[in-house]
């Protein structure tokens, strides 16, 4: 195998919903995969069916300070052809060997240098990986040098049976300088908010943060289409939204 690839073994899987599993790498010999990477970057993966290389990308839903790595991987119903991501689910199990591209890559990340000291993080479905990595990376370094002081966290989910990191989520809604909030498109539960946004109601929701925030965006296509064509309707500039397109 050429060394831009390396073998890496599922030391762990966690089920997070119906059909949404973590799964933690590590190497072979059990160590922390990789040393070095940013909140909200994805890592390639590689398998070979019938004689071609397939190849996916997911997010690390770790954060690098955390003692392990791992990826979160939301099963996508499809008819026909190779699913990466039904195979990950459905198949793959504790101590299997898989491949992935040598580091991680990607540039949607929080940068001191560019961004402000306040960032919304909008997301949904499994777009909540990366998000969900900057906010366990930033929320202890809250006010630090190199770090926002103030985090607002939206995340959409279907219902609540969709609820990726539930418990953990949940673990942040009474911490200082982070708002956390959960919205169901279809359901209705205590403590959660309900109910499909607007463009109108969307530009409500964001315009109090338009001039202090970076904005941060990962999820299905038409919601983050709707999250930056608000965004840009308030006038906020290009560099200080970072979208992160799974398709
Ligand atoms: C930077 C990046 C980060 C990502 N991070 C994550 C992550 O953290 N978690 C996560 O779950 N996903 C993530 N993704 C998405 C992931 O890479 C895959 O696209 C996803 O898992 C679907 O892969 P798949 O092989 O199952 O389906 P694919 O073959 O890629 O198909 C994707 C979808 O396209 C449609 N489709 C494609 N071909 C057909 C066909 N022949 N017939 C019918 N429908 C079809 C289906 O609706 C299907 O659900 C990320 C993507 C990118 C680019």
């Amino acid at each position: 195998m050429s060394k831009l690839w390396k073998t890496v073994k599922v030391a762990k899987i966690i089920e997070e919903t119906y059909d949404t599993k973590t799964f933690i790498l590590t190497d072979n010999e059990g160590n922390k995969l990789f040393k070095e990477y940013k909140a909200g970057q994805y890592i390639n993966f590689r398998k070979e069916v019938n004689g071609v290389f397939e190849s996916r990308s997911y997010t690390l839903s770790s954060a690098p300070s955390e003692d392990f790595v791992s990826v979160t991987i939301k099963k996508q119903a499809k008819e026909n052809g190779f699913s990466f991501s039904s195979f990950m689910v459905d198949e793959v199990k504790e101590n299997d060997l898989l491949t992935v591209f040598f580091k991680p890559v990607g540039d949607f990340y929080y940068n001191p240098e560019k961004h402000k000291k306040e960032i919304f993080l909008f997301s949904g479905g499994s777009g909540v990986t990366p998000c969900f990595s900057m906010l366990k990376e930033m929320s202890d370094r809250l006010g630090e040098n190199n770090y926002p002081n103030k985090i607002h966290f939206v995340v959409n989910y279907k219902s609540y049976n969709d609820i990726i990191f539930k418990e953990q989520l949940n673990k942040f809604k009474n911490i200082y300088n982070i708002n956390m909030e959960i919205i169901l498109s279809f359901d209705q539960k205590d403590g959660y908010g309900s109910g499909l946004f607007s463009q109108e109601s969307l530009i409500l929701k964001l315009e109090p943060f338009k001039k202090d925030c970076s904005f941060f965006t990962c999820g299905p296509k038409g919601l983050m289409n709707m999250f930056v064509d608000s965004l840009k309707k308030l006038g906020v500039e290009d560099e200080h939204i970072l979208l992160e397109q799974f398709s």
